[in-house]
Formats: C-alpha cells, structure tokens, sequence
C-alpha cells in the first residue's frame, strides 16, 4: 500500500490517492474518501447486482467483528477467509473494523485483557488471542488492532482515559507480534488505534506511541458523532494528525456526517465510514443537500441537490444559522428530507431532480412516500441506491473541492444550502 499525495493544502486536508491496494496490489482509492459500508459483508438492503450497478462504489469494503465474531467456527472450518465466504466479494478490498459505527455499543465491559463486541446473539468477549484468531479465519486485506474506545462517553476521568491509551497500545503490540508470525495475515496491513478521549496530552501521546510501531495505518476512535463538541474534535483531530507519518492513512471512525466529514478533512483525515446512508435510510430519509460547486452558470444548478435547495428553501425547510441542531446519529439531520411525511404524498418529483441514480431515474417521491407507508422492502433498497449514489458524490465534489483550490466555497455551500454550521452539535 503506498500513498501518494497530489496536494497538501494548508491546515491539514490532504488530496491523493492509496494505491496498490488488496493482496496482489491491483486495488486504488482516492481520498479523501469513504469506505463501503456492509453488515456481514452486504451493503444493507442490496444485492450484489444492485450494487455494482451503482457507479464508482469505494474499493475497500468494511465488515465488522461485531457481524463477524459469532461465525468465527464456520469460517475457520471454511478456511478461505471471509471474501470468498461472502460470495461477489472477490475483488474488493477487506477492512475489518472491531465495532459496527451505525450501532453503538454498552459501555463498561472492557478489562486489561478483554474488550467485548456485540453480535445479534450478545456480548462476545474477546482476548488478543481470541481477536487475532478471528483475523486468521477473516483473512482481511487491512483490519483495525483491538483497542479499549471506551472514553468517549461524558464524564470519562483522567485516569480511565489513561488506561485506555495504555491497554490500547499493549493490544497493539500483543497484535502485532501474532501478526507477525501469522501466515494467513502475511500482506494484511494493521492499523493502529488512536485513543485518548477529550484529553489533548492523551491524543498526542498516543498518536506518537501508535507511529512508533509498524502499523500499515491510523484509526482515530472516539470522535463519533455525540461525543464531544464540533469544534473541540477538530481541535484534537488536527493535534492527532500532525504527529501521524504523511505516508499513511488516517481513518475516522463514527463520523459521517456531510458538515462534520469537511471539519475533520480540514483536520488532516483521509478516510471515513461510510454509515450515514445507512442511517438516514433506516429513517425513511433521502439525502438531497447540495455540493455543487460549479461556477459555470450553463451547469449551475445541474448538480444532483441544486433544485431541491431552493425548494426546500421555499418551503422553509433549510436550515437556517441559529436553529438547533439535534444530537447523536439517529436524530434527523438538515442533509437530508423524511419521505414519511405526508407533504411528499403527491409530489411527483425526483428526489432530487438531475440525480442519475436508478432511483431518481424511475420514481417519484410521492411513490416512497406510498412505500414507505405501506412498508414496502423495496423502500429500502430504493432509497439505499440514491443515499449510496448521493454520497459518494459528495465525497467526489469535496476531492474537486481540494483539487481546484474551492474547499470554502463547498463549505459555504454546504452549510448555508441544507448544511449546519460547523461544531454546533454536541
Ligand atoms: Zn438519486
């Protein structure tokens, strides 16, 4: 794996692209960027046909060991390791992350040996051992090293956000001896975990501690969405980036929010769960903010979000500065518009009108309103494909953004059209 930077603009945010991905290095992935976001593998309400027929779908796709951890004998039986296991997954690249982003974990069951993941049969409680036992019969192309996250609940003291560093890098170097001598992982990258709560000498600490060690990348953990203060996670995430090695990625967890993803680029980050489609979909929501840049007024107004912007501004629905903004992930965000209600009933509109995704090519919002109501499966994979497709053009007009030297214009559009101003959440 090799990054290679185009453009580094000042105050952190990095343009490139991670090349020779994947065990025979045939895989790329530009950054910033996100990664595939699946539950055992499956991107949530899709079939593999459906999803490939969505364009420029990110090459590295995320499994949980949270998914994972409670078929560890079927895949060790299976030997293959979880791509083939996973049928349609052969050329991707695996990253296996310890939790699930979009599901919050219970606090208070992680020891100096132990930390816990939950599957849908509970609380599965893993050792070192039992951890790199589970990478063996993954066989991940990339896979984040066990870590001790539980710091980014309110009220955390000094001291456990301490002992989190510290159990986190003696995981760490538990891990990495197991790695070394593992002939199923030879070629795996492990990424290090950051931790270190909302404790600036913690972060810097373990982030130089962390760099120290023959890690392939970074995991920034404990900045998901509800911990802290916007301002405050970018004022550590840049701390955190500026003792990291340039050469390597830098991957954040628990944050996708569109306002919150251009922050934390502006901090240094390169790569991003991508859960929040998930979660706006799980609420019956379609994501229609605007991130387009253009200042060719014959292409003004084409991008995908444009006219729904001004729609939704007529309507009064936008955003404005000053409203509050809801906490955590499962809030409604101002990204995004609730099919369910009933003003979409006989609106016979794209969900956003220039979108060329299969959903907004062949149906109408009043349709996934009805959908929705009704409780139609197909609601999901519909609105699935256009969260997915949305999504990752945001991420694509946020790399032109850095390439063109327009990053605050894309900010200002994002907050002032359907966006929220930076840091207002908690
Ligand atoms: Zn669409």
């Amino acid at each position: 794996m090799k990054l290679e930077l185009s453009r580094v603009v000042q105050g952190g945010a990095r343009l490139g692209v991670l090349k020779g991905l994947g065990r025979r290095g045939q895989h790329s992935l530009d950054v910033p960027g996100c990664l595939l976001y699946t539950h055992f593998g499956t991107v949530p309400h899709l079939t593999q046909d459906t999803l490939h027929a969505i364009s420029s779908i990110p090459s590295v796709t995320q499994v949980t060991l949270s998914h994972v951890a409670e078929h560890q004998e079927v895949l060790e039986e299976f030997k293959d390791g979880f791509r083939r296991f996973a049928a349609g997954l052969h050329d991707t690249v695996v990253y296996c992350s310890l939790h699930d982003p979009a599901t919050p974990c219970p606090a208070g069951h992680t020891t100096n040996k132990t930390v816990s993941v939950w599957g849908s049969g509970g609380r599965i409680e893993l050792t070192a051992a039992k951890f790199m036992a589970l990478q063996r019969s993954i066989q991940p192309d990339w896979y984040q090293s066990m870590a001790d996250g539980e710091t980014w609940l309110n009220n955390t003291s000094r001291k456990r956000v301490r002992k989190s560093v510290d159990r986190t890098l003696a995981h760490l170097d538990e891990c990495l001896l197991a790695h070394k001598n593992s002939q199923e992982l030879e070629g795996a990258e492990i990424f290090g975990v950051v931790e270190g709560g909302d404790v600036l000498e913690e972060r810097v600490r373990s982030a130089r501690e962390t760099a120290k060690r023959p890690v392939g990348g970074f995991c920034l953990d404990g900045f998901q969405t509800g911990s802290m203060d916007g301002a405050l996670r970018t004022q550590l995430v840049t701390a955190v980036t500026k003792e990291l090695p340039e050469d390597k990625p830098r991957l954040l967890q628990g944050v996708g929010r569109p306002d919150e993803v251009l922050a934390c680029v502006g901090a240094g980050v390169d790569l991003f769960e991508a859960f929040f489609p998930f979660l706006v979909t799980e609420r019956g929501g379609a994501l229609c903010f605007s991130f387009d840049i253009c200042p060719d007024p014959e292409r003004a107004g084409s991008a995908p979000g444009a006219e729904v912007d001004e729609e939704r501004e007529a309507a009064g629905e936008t955003q404005q500065k000053g409203d509050p903004i809801e906490d955590g992930q499962t809030q409604m965000t101002p990204f995004e518009i609730n099919l369910k209600e009933t003003r979409y009933r006989e609106d016979f509109g794209a969900l956003v009108e220039g979108c060329g995704c299969y959903c907004c090519r062949n149906h109408t919002r009043a349709y996934l309103h009805h959908l929705l109501v009704t409780n139609e499966l197909l609601a999901g994979v519909l609105l699935m494909i256009h969260n997915t497709c949305h999504y990752q053009g945001f991420f694509w007009a946020l790399r032109e953004a850095l390439a063109t030297d327009t990053l605050p214009l894309l900010r200002r559009r994002l907050l002032s059209k359907g966006g929220s101003p930076e840091g207002r959440n908690k």
